[in-house]
Parts: structure tokens; sequence; C-alpha cells
């Protein structure tokens, strides 16, 4: 459980669509100002629905923060696989120290994890010699 709030965070709401809205994945949320939703207490429901790892679960620290990170990590819509979302304005954004603390937290219970950065995608597993046995 997390006492989170996203603000001033709204990495998400270009990433993914929002059927209320007419808003298809990949494009700006006309909503968004400066720092956060301008109508956050009146946002859609699939607005509402979508919590990111971040969100959900304090104990990932506050350098974590999508915006902050590049990164949006979240389940994927059948809940069974987890998505690393890549900002694909800054698409190193997994490879400095932000990333290596996400992948290093996900593949502890995680594997494969999923990447998605514009139209790439890439697919992260464990390594075979993984000393844990989880392999
Ligand atoms: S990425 Fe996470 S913290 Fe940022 S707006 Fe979306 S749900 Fe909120
Ligand atoms: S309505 Fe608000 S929360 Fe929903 S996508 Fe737009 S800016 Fe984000």
């Amino acid at each position: 459980m997390s006492d989170r709030v996203c603000f001033p965070c709204t990495l998400c709401c270009a990433f993914f669509g929002v059927p209320e809205l007419a808003k298809p994945a990949g494009m700006p949320c006309p909503h968004r100002v400066e720092a956060g939703c301008g109508i956050h207490s009146d946002r859609p429901q699939s607005c509402r629905n979508f919590e990111c790892f971040w969100l959900m679960d304090d104990s990932f620290p506050e350098d974590l923060r999508p915006d902050l990170c590049g990164v949006v990590v979240s389940f994927n819509e059948d809940h069974d696989s987890v998505v690393i979302h890549v900002d694909p304005d800054r698409p190193d954004a997994l490879s400095g120290e932000a990333g290596t603390q996400w992948i290093e937290a996900l593949m502890t219970t995680f594997d494969p994890v999923f990447v998605v950065c514009g139209d790439d995608r890439m697919m992260i597993r464990r390594s075979p010699l993984d000393p844990s046995g989880q392999a």
C-alpha cells in the first residue's frame, strides 16, 4: 500500500490511450498542464484505474518517480507480466542508475520483464547462471 500521489508526474499520460477522451496511445493529453493533470478531480475512469509500480509501492525510492527517471513500470493489461515503458524522448533512460535500480528490483520477482520504447520492443530474462537458481 502507498499514500503516494502522481503530482507532478504525468509521464504515463502520453504513453497510453484514454478512450473517454478519444486520446490515442503515444499522443499528448490535452488536459496535461505544466505540472500535473488539469482536470485531476474529474479525470476519466481509465486514468484513475492506471497505477504504475512507483505509485503503488512507496518502497521504491523517490528518484524512481517516472517523470524523474524517464520510465513507467506497470503490469500489462492482463496483469500477467511486467512492462517497463521508456520515455521515447529519453531513450537512454534505462541505461543510467535509475534503470539499473528498476531492473534489479523487478528481476528478483519477475522473469521475463518486457521493455517498450516507442516502436521498439525488448525482453529481459534472468541470467541462466543466476546463483539463486530461479533462471
Ligand atoms: S507514471 Fe505513475 S506516477 Fe506518473 S502519472 Fe502515471 S501513474 Fe502517476
Ligand atoms: S486526463 Fe489527466 S490523468 Fe488523464 S491522461 Fe489526461 S492529463 Fe493524464
